[in-house]
């Protein structure tokens, strides 16, 4: 829904600024007349070339909304300075200066790289309301968000640390 809207929002300014484009060309610089770049790149591809490009074990959280098993991955303890990138089209994520130590064994970020980036969808699968995360440019299933997480936020993006690549800086 919010993201709905927020894309509502854009398409209005959109199509103002096209409105404005003609009146006011004369007096704008070309390079101003680029339009902001706030929608994401989209990757889509089907299953079986996801199953192609994927482990199993990726295949099966980010595609098919699976999670993975509380600390197995390397990244839950991973506190290098780097970048989080979706495992399926290596869009930058979740940065390492937002990740903290939440115990439950899951790489957790308190915010992603943009709000652009990551969709938030109503998950009620195991009889819990829950806000499922999303990768907004391919779409893969990263994990959930929940409302108990550290300052500035207040937000807890739990993530599985399969749907992630690390890239060190
Ligand atoms: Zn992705």
């Amino acid at each position: 829904m919010k993201q709905q809207s927020i894309s509502n929002t854009i398409s209005r300014l959109l199509m103002g600024s096209l409105v404005l484009i003609p009146l006011f060309s004369f007096h704008l610089r070309p390079e101003r007349l680029t339009l902001p770049d706030t929608a994401p790149r989209r990757v889509e591809k089907t299953e079986a070339e996801w199953k192609k490009l994927l482990t199993p074990q990726q295949f099966y959280v980010t595609r098919q909304h699976g999670t993975e098993r509380a600390f197995t991955s390397p990244l839950a303890d991973n506190h290098e300075a780097g970048t989080f990138h979706c495992v399926c089209c290596h869009e930058p994520l979740f940065r390492s200066t937002t990740k903290f130590e939440s115990g439950t064994g899951w790489p957790s970020f308190y915010a992603p790289i943009s709000r652009q980036i990551v969709k938030e969808l109503k998950d009620t699968t195991y009889g819990m309301v829950r806000t499922e995360v999303q990768c907004a440019v391919c779409d893969a299933h990263l994990g959930h968000v929940f409302e108990d997480g550290p300052a500035p936020t207040g937000l807890r993006y739990c993530i599985n640390g399969v749907a992630l690549e690390f890239i060190k800086k």
